[in-house]
């Protein structure tokens, strides 16, 4: 059975390009004769907030985007998070990191695609000796090289960009569990789409990255490859990704507004190859 889904972060309203995700995993699904299902990114309990979970459904129905199954909470599947970031202890795979945001920024060397790579300052030498001062707050991150080594070669295939090289080494030795959350999107987005027998992945150009990372993941953990579409983000006029800095509305503001939903669905089009420039005008002829 194919099945999708989309997986908004609850910790701020839903705007246009979400819409435009949405809609084009939503059809994707329909297309095939699949599943669609929401999966609600909540892990950083800081940062969701329960009223922006019911203004993403509220909006998703606006819409005229209806999904298959129960909705999904990644805040209670913390365990399984945990169990396979254990398991990767057990591999030796995972290591303290007790450096602060700003000491990696003083001593990083290179700048990946989630920031500066991380120095590997509290990555252990291959004796175990070495490493992070565990009395402080920690993370515990992935020694890549070691991770990548284990895993072998591997590579993904996108509806777009085709057949990928994984390229994990380019982030660096990343966050799996947070100091200050239980797990990180890596890791609970992986899992979860394994768990929910995920077949395809669509998603922004914005997380093409992020999918480096996931391959590796998938490849230590057993799990079974997605096919992916990272699809041409909806972008502003001056050809940056369109967020509400740019003046695009919330979706909520438009559903109060009394706009049809499905009308401005419909305004946002559905050539997902291609850029798409989001101009203020497809919204003006909307009921
Ligand atoms: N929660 C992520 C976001 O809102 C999306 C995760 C995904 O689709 O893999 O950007």
């Amino acid at each position: 059975m194919m099945r999708t889904r989309f997986a908004p972060s609850p910790n701020g309203l839903l705007h246009l390009g979400h819409a435009y995700s949405a809609k084009l995993a939503h059809g994707l699904a329909r297309a095939m004769g699949g599943q669609f299902q929401l999966r609600i990114e909540d892990i950083d309990a800081t940062r969701s907030r329960s009223e922006y979970v019911e203004a993403i459904v509220a909006d998703l129905r606006w819409l005229g985007l209806d999904w298959d199954s129960e909705i999904v909470f990644q805040s209670d599947r913390l365990a399984r998070y945990d169990a396979a970031a254990e398991r990767l202890k057990a591999m030796g795979l995972l290591y303290p990191c007790s450096c602060t945001r700003s000491q990696i920024q003083v001593a990083a060397k290179a700048e990946g695609p989630e920031g500066p790579v991380y120095p590997g300052t509290c990555r252990p030498d291959a004796d175990g000796n070495g490493g992070a001062d565990c009395t402080r707050p920690h993370s515990w991150r992935l020694d890549i090289a070691k991770a990548a080594a284990m895993a072998g070669p591997l590579g993904w295939h996108d509806r777009v960009a085709g057949k990928v090289v994984a390229e994990p080494e380019l982030f660096g030795d990343v966050v799996l569990l947070r100091k200050d959350a239980p797990a990180s999107y890596h890791l609970a987005a992986t899992l979860d789409d394994a768990a929910d027998g995920m077949t395809h992945v669509v998603r922004g150009m914005d997380l093409f990255a992020a999918t480096h990372i996931h391959r590796l993941l998938q490849a230590l953990l057993d799990l079974p490859p997605p096919l992916y579409w990272h699809h041409a983000l909806l972008t502003g006029q001056d050809g940056r990704k369109l967020s509400k800095s740019e003046q695009a509305p919330a979706l909520s503001e438009l559903r109060e507004a009394g706009k049809s939903g499905p009308a401005v669905l419909d305004a946002l089009g559905s050539d997902a190859t291609g850029p798409r420039v989001f101009r203020t005008g497809i919204l003006a002829g909307n009921p």
